[in-house]
């Protein structure tokens, strides 16, 4: 494996991890510590020649289960590792080399993802702990829509808020819509065009991409703006939360339970967050889970609409993620809803472009192009990783 790069994405309770060389044919080796803490922690994954391991960590910390994925790399020793994190406030427009500032300053975002950033952090700790000699390289996923605009990313809010408080839209699933629009750049005959980009996984974010830059986004100070999730509501009028409080008494965290954890595709249905589930329940005439299914659809197409008055011209739309690439009914629903923007879907090549193909699903008539982009989200880290250490090459010793 050439000059293989770690790529980890630390939870509070879970480590992500996928050993990615500059080979495009080297079969990932990559799996998934999760319930760490707890008696059930365990690590699962692919091993590099493809085969399936899963083995019991018995209450591992971090720096614990960290070592336990090192064990498994077999003898491939990454020359770099690539941290996902989730929130870069203004500060990183790039990936940054981890050092002791780079570490403070992800702290001082911690108030932007009090969730994330500090799980992300201790990944990082963990790392520096078992292999102090290895450089490491933090990837933030709001770097790439740090080319928005002042009127995408700013609120209608007094600007004390914004400049004492970053109260702003940042983006997020940056490292997605980077790897896709580059794809799109190569694949399309169209280099430096005009894109849309719905990543539809259990977090959903659209994207508009101007000649290769973020000019606009659907998620915002929290990932929580914008389309309809796996359980995450997206946009509701701001005013349901006083309404909320001051009807039925609910505090903060009650609000906050019910728009991330109770409502998107799941409260919608009352049945499930998962789109594989809703399909086969519409299917059965499931009321819930067509409605489910109509005001997700919806949603995106109406999302692309307004993204699309950011670009000078529009050369196509893609899909990806989870929903994104594999629900070929949902991608039919949207571009249904787009009539004015002159698409063409080819049915047969878009039933047929599922399952982790990479695509083209239009009639090639000339108008916008539609494309299926398989997402590489530890592909663009670890290029991101490399690069970095590329073009820095002394601290990277
Ligand atoms: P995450 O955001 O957690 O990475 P994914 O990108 O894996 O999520 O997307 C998960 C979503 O993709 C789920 O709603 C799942 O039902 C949906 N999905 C995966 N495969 C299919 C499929 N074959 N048909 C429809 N939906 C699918």
């Amino acid at each position: 494996m050439n000059d293989p790069i770690l790529v980890l994405n630390c939870g509070s309770s879970s480590i992500k991890f996928a050993l990615v060389s500059t080979s495009p044919d080297q079969p990932r080796l990559a799996g998934l510590a999760e319930r760490l803490g707890g008696e059930e922690a365990r690590l699962t994954g692919v091993d590099g020649a493809g085969h399936e391991f899963s083995c019991p960590l018995h209450g591992a910390s971090h720096t614990e289960a960290m070592a336990a994925i090192f064990e498994r790399l077999e003898g491939l020793h990454p020359v770099a590792v690539g941290h996902r994190i989730v929130h870069g406030g203004e500060q990183f427009t790039q990936a940054a080399r981890i050092d002791d500032v780079v570490v403070a300053a992800i702290k001082a975002t911690t108030a932007l993802a009090p969730l994330h950033n500090p799980a992300n952090l201790a990944g990082v700790k963990a790392t520096l702990e078992l292999f102090p000699d290895l450089p490491q390289v933090a990837v933030f996923d709001t770097a790439f829509h740090q080319t928005l605009p002042p009127r995408a990313y700013r609120y209608a809010l007094p600007e004390g808020l914004y400049r004492n408080h970053g109260i702003r839209r940042y983006g997020f699933h940056g490292s997605s819509h980077a790897y896709v629009s580059a794809r799109l750049d190569a694949l399309s005959g169209r280099l430096h065009g005009g894109w849309l980009i719905a990543h539809l996984g259990n977090g959903c974010s659209t994207c508009a991409v101007w000649q290769g830059h973020s000019v606009d986004t659907s998620m915002g100070l929290t990932p929580l703006e914008g389309l309809v999730m796996g359980t995450r509501s997206g946009d509701v009028d701001p005013g349901l939360h006083a309404h909320l409080a001051r009807q039925l008494g609910w505090s903060l965290e009650r609000i906050d339970t019910l728009l991330n954890k109770e409502s998107g595709l799941l409260g919608l249905s009352g049945l499930s967050n998962d789109m594989r589930r809703l399909e086969q329940a519409a299917a059965e005439h499931h009321a819930g889970a067509e409605l489910a299914i109509e005001v997700f659809c919806y949603r995106v197409a109406k999302s692309l609409a307004a993204l699309s008055c950011t670009l000078p011209r529009l050369d196509g739309i893609a899909f990806t993620a989870g929903i994104g690439e594999n629900a070929s009914a949902v991608r039919a629903r949207v571009i249904e809803q787009l009539p004015h923007f002159g698409l063409r879907l080819a049915a047969k090549a878009n039933a047929a472009t599922v399952g982790g193909r990479e695509g083209r699903i239009d009639l090639d008539q000339g108008g916008p192009q539609l494309w299926v982009i398989p997402t590489d989200e530890e592909g663009r880290i670890a290029e991101e990783t490399r690069q970095l250490l590329q073009e820095h090459p002394y601290d990277a010793t």
